[in-house]
């Protein structure tokens, strides 16, 4: 006999994205075969069904009330890796940091890494996620040569680039389908160590300037911005920048020139479920963005850094997302297009006027976009800021800025958002009406839904 949803591990829950804002429960399943995710997205019910991987989205994309979620971590298989061709076939439920520690002792690197390695291949893919590389290497889709799909039928389709299942699939939130697996392109690296550039910038037109003029001699850029600045400093940064150490940057004889491709991040005690009242003030952000800018060199070169301390700074913390306390935090992330670089000055100066109380706040400019139809990154610039959700007058500062994103062509990023209002939704994601469209060619009963689906009609 097939298996059934009764036979798998399944727990009523509540649900969260990483922000910690709007817990809604579900029904959390977790095949532990191709066959039993078929048999969960065939009786999942009335409520539909979405798949989920390490809850790294901020907002509402991995959970669905009243419904299922397929809490797809237990199938985590890598089946092949070619060394030679650098490719790896694995599930879509192994993290970017399993294929980290399998894959650099080879001399190869993931294609693209968010800020944090604790996400899916599934999830990167859903929500076609880019990293610091954005500006050379695109984003992850752009490294994806086929993956299976499980539709809404319960069939499992191989899916390729270049189609619209593919196309609709790559940064569609988990609502085509639950991918299965992937074959992924990686990166050659010659060392598990980066060569970084560090600079200040005094403010954000210094900080675009230097990003324009000099963005592609570097694979990675990214720079950390201090929203709390004002007057003449409004949009100061500290801008960091690299590429993989080549083997010739290590020193001879020392212990990473003998174990190059070592990767052993460190970790620190976890966060605490609440800090002290106030640690998370205007004057105590304020401060610490003082101290991190004035710490932060004028002009550092050639300097080592681990991976770990380059790509991903806060896993070093475990469940650093509590110190936002029982109210959680919203991130806002927005991309607008090139030449809309006076929008990019007006929300930053709106932003640091309302006095946002935010030390995770970083600009990137985006290369070419991707095909993904609601793929989120667009040639341009984009801002990613942590906010505390109980901040005073949070919701209309945010939903004005939103509408000065839709107006000058920009758009939200889904994995980040709880809180977009479904009006501006088209007028920043063009191929919306093609996505929904496929959606209901193939899957006619809604199957797959989210919380965020229905808050936004996707
Ligand atoms: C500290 C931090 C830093 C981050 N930095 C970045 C960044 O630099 N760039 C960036 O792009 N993002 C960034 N993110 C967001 C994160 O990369 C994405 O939200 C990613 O989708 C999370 O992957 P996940 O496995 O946790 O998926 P989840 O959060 O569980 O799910 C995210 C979406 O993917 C879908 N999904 C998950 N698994 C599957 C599957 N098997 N099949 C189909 N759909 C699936 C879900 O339905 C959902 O819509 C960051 C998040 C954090 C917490």
């Amino acid at each position: 006999m097939g298996a059934t949803v009764a036979d798998m591990p399944a727990d009523t829950v509540s649900v969260t994205g990483w922000g910690r804002t709007a817990p809604t429960t579900a029904r959390l399943i977790r095949p532990r075969t191709y066959e039993e995710a078929a048999a969960a997205v065939r009786g999942c019910g009335a409520r539909g069904g979405i798949p989920r991987g390490l809850g790294r989205a901020y907002g509402d994309a991995a959970q669905n009330a009243g419904g299922a979620v397929f809490d797809m971590t237990g199938l985590d298989r890598i089946h092949a890796i070619d060394a030679d061709g650098g490719t790896v076939l694995c599930d879509a439920g192994v993290s970017l940091h399993r294929l980290m520690e399998v894959l650099l002792p080879l001399g190869w690197f993931v294609p693209v890494t968010p800020g944090t390695r604790y996400v899916t291949v599934g999830g990167a893919i859903g929500a076609d996620i880019h990293g610091k590389n954005h500006h050379v290497s695109g984003s992850f889709s752009r490294h994806v040569l086929s993956l299976e799909l499980l539709t809404a039928d319960g069939e499992i389709r191989r899916v390729r680039r270049g189609t619209p299942l593919f196309d609709a699939t790559t940064g569609g939130m988990g609502l085509t389908g639950v991918i299965l697996t992937a074959t992924v392109q990686l990166q050659p690296v010659e060392t598990s160590l980066m060569s970084v550039d560090t600079e200040r910038a005094r403010d954000l037109d210094d900080l675009m300037a230097r990003l324009v003029a000099t963005d592609d001699h570097y694979r990675y850029s990214v720079a950390w911005i201090d929203l709390l600045a004002h007057g003449a400093a409004t949009g100061r940064a500290v801008l960091t920048r690299g590429d993989h150490a080549p083997l010739e940057a290590l020193r001879e004889s020392t212990r990473a020139r003998r174990d190059p491709l070592a990767f052993r991040p460190s970790h620190l005690p976890a966060a605490p479920a609440f800090l002290p009242e106030g640690l998370l003030s205007r004057r105590t952000v304020s401060w610490f963005n003082e101290l991190w800018y004035r710490k932060a060199p004028r002009a550092r070169t050639g300097e080592l850094q681990k991976l770990a301390t380059f790509f991903h700074p806060l896993d070093g913390v475990p469940h650093w997302n509590r110190i936002y306390g029982q109210g959680g935090f919203v991130q806002y992330q927005f991309v607008v297009g090139r030449g809309q670089e006076e929008t990019l000055r007006r929300i930053v100066l709106r932003i640091s006027e309302h006095r946002c109380p935010s030390f995770l706040a970083v600009l990137k400019r985006f290369g070419d976009a991707d095909p993904g139809w609601l793929s989120f990154p667009v040639p341009g610039w984009t801002l990613a800021l942590d906010i505390p959700a109980a901040l005073p007058g949070l919701a209309a500062l945010l939903d004005a800025l939103d509408e000065e994103v839709a107006t000058a062509g920009g758009r939200v990023y889904l994995a980040k958002d709880s809180r977009l209002r479904p009006e501006l939704l088209a007028a920043m994601y063009p191929r919306l009406t093609d996505f929904r469209a496929l959606r209901a060619e193939i899957d006619p009963r809604g199957v797959f839904v989210s919380d965020l689906a229905r808050r936004l009609g996707l």
